[in-house]
């Protein structure tokens, strides 16, 4: 677990609990953003059970406090992913089985500067999300 995570939890007030440690172990070891009902089964898996409205709203501190970022929103079905360690970036969802794939680049820079010198906003954040079929949906 990062020491900037903790750090930052702290900052927001919260306390590291085991259960929340073990929520936040899941995140932090997945490769591919989760939902809410999927770290749910994980937990329980893992001995850890931790009830959904539980899951839920830990999932909304950890977002108020920027520790995880949202992605999928266009489903209804809302994945989680630690920001923490990780570089900016982008996603890709297929629209057969709902999979999430890391697109490790972000083509919004040049745009960014566009947009701040048209409308003398002070760009803070942006999101950019593709969708698709992937290789076995096709
Ligand atoms: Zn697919
Ligand atoms: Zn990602
Ligand atoms: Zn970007």
């Amino acid at each position: 677990m990062p020491d900037t995570i903790i750090e930052r939890l702290r900052a927001g007030g919260k306390k590291l609990t085991k259960a929340r440690k073990a929520l936040l172990e899941i995140l932090v070891q997945s490769a591919l953003p989760m939902t809410a009902a999927e770290l749910h089964v994980r937990l329980r898996n893992a001995k850890k059970p931790m009830d959904l409205v539980t899951v839920y709203r830990n999932l909304a501190m950890l977002h108020q406090l920027g520790l995880v970022t949202a992605v999928g929103l266009h489903d209804g079905q809302i994945r989680y992913e630690v920001r923490h360690g990780r570089a900016h970036h982008h996603h890709i969802q297929c629209r057969g089985c709902g999979k999430i794939v890391d697109l490790m680049l972000c083509p919004m820079k040049k745009l960014t500067s566009l947009i701040e010198a048209q409308t003398k906003f002070a760009v803070e954040s942006h999101t950019l999300e593709f969708f698709g079929w992937c290789p076995q949906c096709r």
